[in-house]
């Protein structure tokens, strides 16, 4: 299908193009960036992402070293750990994989975490700088990957924002809400929609680009879109019908009448880890440049 967006194809390009970026940082600083994943216990997914960054980073050239912690840790271990990580000078970024098992503090932990290293845009201060700022220069400090993601997907598509009158559905500070603001950033036109909006059927059909960040399988149908709107799905879920793996967005009967859709899993999915990565060495430029 011509308007469905290839993510592995893209992300193939920003890794070869972050191998060599990554090869002249050695050249230049006598060592490559350090992103440190902090692993707390044992969900499923977190577990495949880990792994997966740690073969993206090996194929790169960047360094990642995973510090699994038993599901049982404390608050306090947990600390701890955050705290040596933003003292060793050998690490330039951290990820705190989410979700952390629930009797450990997010927020605690987020607060204990350096902003400078904060590869994800996570903690208060990234939080505030995203919306003190104009436009979208991710060299200053870091925003959350999956954003990140969705702009280059627009960026590498040839689909200017400026002007253009987006939906994003959901309202997340992880994924809904930062996306908002660099679509903003890019001069769109924003509404945020959550679960109390009003007819949302309609305020989608007024959209000509979507971002759908809900959570739920296939919530957005053919009848809800209008043709030609640009469609980027965020959502990863299952299909209860399949059990495979599905996003938001009904894709069978939306792309059809779409400008430009993103499908699931090969759209955003695989851009995400290639965002970390370059989150990882803005963040080493910013520390050591
Ligand atoms: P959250 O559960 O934090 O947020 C979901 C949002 O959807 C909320 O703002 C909620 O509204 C809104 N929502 C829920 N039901 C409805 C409804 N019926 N109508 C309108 N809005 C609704 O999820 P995340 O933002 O963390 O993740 C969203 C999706 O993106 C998930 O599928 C997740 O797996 C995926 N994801 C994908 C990533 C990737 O790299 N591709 C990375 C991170 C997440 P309200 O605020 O009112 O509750």
């Amino acid at each position: 299908m011509e308007n469905c967006f290839d993510g592995k194809k893209l992300a193939e390009e920003i890794r070869s193009s972050l191998r060599e970026r990554i090869y002249a940082l050695q050249s230049r600083y006598g060592r490559v960036p350090c992103l440190s994943v902090l692993l707390v216990g044992d969900d499923y997914g977190s577990q495949r992402y880990v792994t997966a960054c740690e073969k993206n980073a090996a194929f790169v050239g960047l360094t990642c070293r995973v510090i699994r912690m038993p599901e049982d840790s404390t608050d306090q271990q947990v600390l701890a750990q955050v705290s040596a990580l933003n003292e060793d000078n050998q690490v330039d970024a951290i990820l705190v994989q989410m979700p952390l098992p629930k009797h450990i503090s997010q927020a605690k932990i987020v607060a204990a975490l350096s902003p400078a290293k904060d590869v994800d845009g996570v903690t208060d201060t990234n939080v505030a700088q995203l919306w003190k700022q104009k436009r979208n220069d991710y060299s200053r400090f870091s925003v959350p990957c999956t954003p990140r993601s969705a702009m280059r997907i627009l960026e590498a598509s040839g689909i200017n924002p400026d002007g253009m009158n987006a939906v994003v559905v959901g309202r997340s500070n992880i994924v809904g809400l930062p996306v908002a603001k660099l679509l903003m950033n890019a001069n769109a036109t924003v509404t945020v929609a959550h679960s109390h909006t009003r007819d949302l059927p309609a305020v989608l059909r007024r959209a000509d680009l979507i971002v759908a960040a809900i959570g739920q399988p296939k919530f957005i149908t053919a009848d809800m879109i209008s043709d030609g709107a640009v469609v980027i799905d965020v959502g990863i879920n299952s299909d209860p019908a399949t059990g495979k793996l599905c996003g938001d967005v009904d894709f069978e009967h939306v792309a059809p009448k779409c400008r430009f859709i993103t499908p699931v899993p090969g759209g955003v999915g695989p851009l995400t880890i290639c965002s970390l990565m370059e989150n990882a060495i803005d963040c080493f430029l910013r520390l050591h440049a």
